[in-house]
């Protein structure tokens, strides 16, 4: 089956053509800064070439059109017939509470997830932009919504509340959501593999440390717990975002800054994090750059993002009453030997011990476990379009849609 995996943010939309037969990237790439007045940008890879080109591209329909018609003409084109395309998988941020599992686009579908925008403005309102431009473009493909929310709504009530009155959270659905369903699930479910063991009688932390980052603790296949929260504000230091703080804190900055609501959330979301603290950038290899160079506060963005990390892993360990393995993943879990090293650092009594040798330079799919110690550490690059495409057939199988 031939599955286009879509990603639309505001201003942008990312692709994929995956060959889930054989798990073949047969076409990928990316159409930016659309409807910002300019040029938009469109890159496209396939048959192991690269086109770049400024395009016109003022909203998501006309982006969808060059992405149809690159897949379709010119010399990257890949399917003869758009029709050899079997579902259309979109990343969804945001589905509340009425989503455990991806779903066929209808119009409850849609009308929830423009609803449960009110939650993820930037990214739920592009998404809705890119499913009816594909409705309108492909109508006789099925669109199945897959969300990043998804995978968490295994929580009990316990873990997903917050100690606001309960009237509140009924009234407005004010709860812990968690983010980047999509690869704790998918490395979950490749440390199973690779350790021969059923995930039914596994207990696993997966660490997603990108520019975004969460941590989430797995029983048996099901989230216990994850540290984002009502939107992927809370939980870890990330690229800019300002992760756990007192709501306290919020409050007395706005008072005395006299920022606004939306100030504020441009504040928390985009001027936090390392880039607040060491005021150099949001990424690591910047900091560990500048840390070299004996800069303070990119050591103590550092350090602060180490200790976050470690803290959640504790808490983790406790609330799963053990671990079998911990993975890293995305851009920094994936890349960054450092800071695994530093986040493992002191956790043997938890089993949990990374041998150097495997570790330094390690940018694969690795156990980077000590001989010996009772939990294995992975490295798991993530996949989150082949997940994505893997819960879009599971859907349109389910829904009867298969040609
Ligand atoms: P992601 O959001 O998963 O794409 O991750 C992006 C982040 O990963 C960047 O902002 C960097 O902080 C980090 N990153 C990517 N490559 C490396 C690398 N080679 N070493 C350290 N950090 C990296």
């Amino acid at each position: 089956m031939i599955v286009l995996v879509m990603n639309s943010g505001s201003s942008s939309l990312k692709f994929q053509l995956i060959d889930m037969d054989n798990g073949d990237v047969m076409s990928k790439g990316l159409v930016e800064r659309i409807g910002m007045g300019g040029d938009a940008g469109f890159e496209v890879k396939a048959k192991g070439e690269k086109i770049k080109k400024d395009v016109k591209a003022d909203d998501h329909k006309q982006a969808v059109a060059l992405v149809i018609d690159a897949l379709t003409t010119g010399d990257l084109a890949v399917v003869d017939d758009l029709n050899n395309i079997d579902a259309i998988g979109h990343r969804i941020v945001q589905g509340g509470d009425s989503f455990p599992k991806a779903a066929v686009v209808d119009q409850r579908v849609k009308d929830l997830v423009r609803e449960y925008g009110a939650m993820a403005p930037l990214h739920n309102y592009a998404a809705l932009a890119g499913i009816e431009a594909c409705e309108e473009l492909m109508p006789t493909i099925p669109s199945v919504c897959v969300f990043d929310t998804s995978y968490h709504m295994t929580m009990d009530p316990a873990h997903y509340m917050y100690a606001i009155p309960y009237d509140d959270y009924k009234e407005l659905k004010v709860r812990r959501y968690g983010a980047h369903g999509t690869s704790h699930k998918y490395v979950a479910r490749e440390a199973a593999k690779a350790m021969g063991r059923p995930l039914e009688e596994l207990k696993l932390i997966t660490c997603h440390l990108g520019n975004g980052a969460s941590v989430s603790a797995i029983k048996g296949g099901k989230i216990v717990d994850t540290s984002m929260g009502f939107t992927p504000l809370e939980g870890l230091v990330m690229g800019t975002r300002v992760g756990d703080i007192d709501a306290a804190a919020v409050l007395f900055i706005m008072k005395n800054k006299g920022y606004s609501i939306d100030e504020m959330d441009t504040y928390l979301n985009k001027k936090c994090g390392l880039l607040g603290v060491s005021g150099i950038s949001n990424d690591f290899r910047d900091l560990e750059d500048a840390m070299q160079e004996g800069n303070e506060r990119a050591k103590l963005a550092y350090d602060m993002f180490v200790l976050q990390v470690k803290k959640y892993i504790g808490a983790y360990y406790a609330e799963l009453d053990g671990c079998d393995a911990i993975v890293f993943t995305a851009g920094i879990g994936e890349n960054d030997d450092l800071v695994r090293g530093s986040i493992c650092k002191g956790l043997d009594a938890l089993g949990i011990s990374v041998d150097p040798a495997k570790n330094d330079g390690c940018r694969e799919f690795r156990d980077i476990s000590k001989e010996g110690a009772k939990a294995h550490a992975f490295v798991i690059p993530t996949n989150e379009e082949y997940a994505i495409a893997t819960e879009t057939i599971e859907a349109v199988k389910e829904a009867g849609l298969v040609k």
